[in-house]
């Protein structure tokens, strides 16, 4: 048998199920000694049942598309009989009664959920420094922050303990830690994935997406969880294409924009030389690249930040100590109930959001902040409809900078909240993007290249980001000792 199993991309170790020379149990026991060697240290793993995992590997059905491959799932998605805390002690002890449509895909393709990963508290953060639970550590330089809010899921696949992860993106948070952590990160278009069983942070910029090794893992877990789902009334009716067939079309003839509102000074000089170089490689390759603008860029923070806020004060409501999760001890009445369960289940910056999403809706703010950052998100969805017209894919760094250190960010939310500043765009228009590896800091840190796409142009992502992985070999560093 080849050793060192949690080494191996799911494409490759599909080929080894599929000639026999592996079985699905040997991926569940070569990880799970992966993960107890190594989680220690980066502390990405919540919860794992790895009964229930050989269980599953007995049953895989070899012929299914991810037949046997474990993926590893972000805590904010429902798996039945498992925990599901989005890093909240709000939700501690409750336990899924269903599965998630993505987690039902995933099953039906053959895939076997193996964990639940850390993340920030109910998706809201950076670094996963905002998870009641536990760090996350980055694999790279165990000083760091793997990213956030998916940043486990993407520590866990960078430092060899998972396969392959799902995380969920609502204003940068799978192409975020994807970069952070030197591995391939993307979001679909809004709605190309169900978000039913989602734990909803605001639930029109959520989206689910693959967080992998390579692009062509990618392509293959996008695969098995998108689609249409009557359950989620956002959800897309539109076909799904063959992702990875569009993996080896090239880059020949494609028009790839630069927009000048991305390449601007605070940029660490390493992130705009990385990704510089990435966009000549796809150039050398047969694109055409030209600079674009996004005029209604500087604005995208600001409006994430109110309307995320509003929507995540409604659907944070329901945590009020009644039907699940957390509820004080010995409520004087009905009120106390409500009022000390919320103060004692949410962190504080799930409650400084809280409190200004509820400020934005209220009805004497409403016209002067929710309505008008409504509006910008308009102008913002439009520079995106503007530049789809004359360029298929937009190029751009992910993050200004590398990963930080622990700690840097913590007590400053809006520095914190800067570290999205050209991802928190595309959950605004609804478009979908990819961070892929593309070199490292002068700390020998990863750096990420972002690629946007058009409402539904994920093939064209995968076209891109495959083309330039295939002429590199960033995708292949290993951080120390995995
Ligand atoms: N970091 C951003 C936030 O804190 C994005 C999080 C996300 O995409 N879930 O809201």
């Amino acid at each position: 048998m080849p050793d060192a199993l949690h080494t191996l991309t799911i494409a490759e170790l599909r080929t080894l199920l599929q000639k026999r020379e592996i079985s699905p149990a040997d991926i569940i026991h070569d990880l799970e000694a992966s993960i107890t060697a190594r989680d220690p240290e980066i502390g990405a793993y919540l919860h794992r049942d790895t009964a229930a995992a050989l269980a599953a590997a007995e049953k895989a059905d070899l012929s299914a598309p991810l037949g046997g491959i474990p993926v590893a799932i972000k805590d904010v998605l429902n798996v039945q009989g498992q925990p599901a805390t989005a890093g909240s002690k709000m939700l501690r002890g409750y336990i899924s009664p269903y599965d998630a449509t993505c987690i039902a895909k995933l099953k039906s393709a053959g895939a076997i959920p193996f964990g639940k990963l850390n993340m920030d508290e109910f998706a809201m953060g950076s670094s996963n420094e905002n998870s009641a639970w536990q760090l996350t550590r980055n694999p790279w330089d165990t000083t760091r922050v793997p990213g956030g809010s998916s940043g486990a899921s993407a520590a866990a696949v960078a430092a060899r303990t998972a396969i392959a992860s799902l995380g969920s993106d609502t204003g940068g948070s799978i192409r975020q830690p994807a970069a952070f952590c030197g591995i391939t990160g993307l979001k679909p278009t809004y709605g190309r994935v169900s978000r039913y069983g989602l734990i909803a942070y605001a639930s029109s910029l959520d989206q689910v997406g693959p967080m992998t090794r390579t692009v062509e893992d990618a392509a293959l877990v996008l695969q098995a969880i998108a689609g249409h789902d009557p359950q989620d009334s956002t959800s897309l009716n539109a076909p799904v294409p063959d992702y990875s067939a569009a993996l080896r079309r090239g880059v020949s003839g494609m028009k790839i924009g630069l927009p000048r509102e991305y390449f601007i000074d605070g940029i660490d000089p390493a992130v705009r030389a990385a990704v510089e170089a990435g966009v000549k490689e796809l150039e050398r390759q047969g694109a055409t690249v030209r600079e674009i603008s996004l005029p209604h860029t500087r604005f995208a923070i600001a409006a994430y930040y109110i309307i995320a806020t509003a929507e995540a004060s409604a659907n944070l409501a329901r945590f009020d100590g009644v039907r699940y999760g957390h509820r004080c001890d010995t409520p004087a009445d009905l009120r106390d109930m409500y009022d000390r369960s919320r103060a004692e289940g949410f962190g504080p910056e799930v409650k400084r959001r809280i409190i200004l999403g509820t400020y934005v809706l209220s009805s004497g703010y409403y016209d002067a902040y929710y309505r008008k950052a409504q509006k910008v998100r308009t102008l913002i969805a439009r520079d995106f409809a503007e530049a789809f017209k004359e360029v298929d894919l937009i190029a751009s760094p992910v993050t200004p900078t590398a990963a930080f250190k622990i700690g840097k960010n913590a007590g400053d939310p809006l520095q914190m909240y800067l570290a999205d500043i050209f991802t928190i765009a595309n959950n605004l228009s609804g478009v979908c993007g990819i961070s892929v590896p593309c070199g490292y800091s002068a700390e020998g840190l990863p750096i990420g290249l972002q690629l946007t796409g058009r409402p539904l142009g994920e093939e064209d992502l995968l076209r891109g980001a495959f083309a330039y992985e295939q002429a590199t070999d960033w995708h292949r560093r290993l951080p120390q000792k995995s």
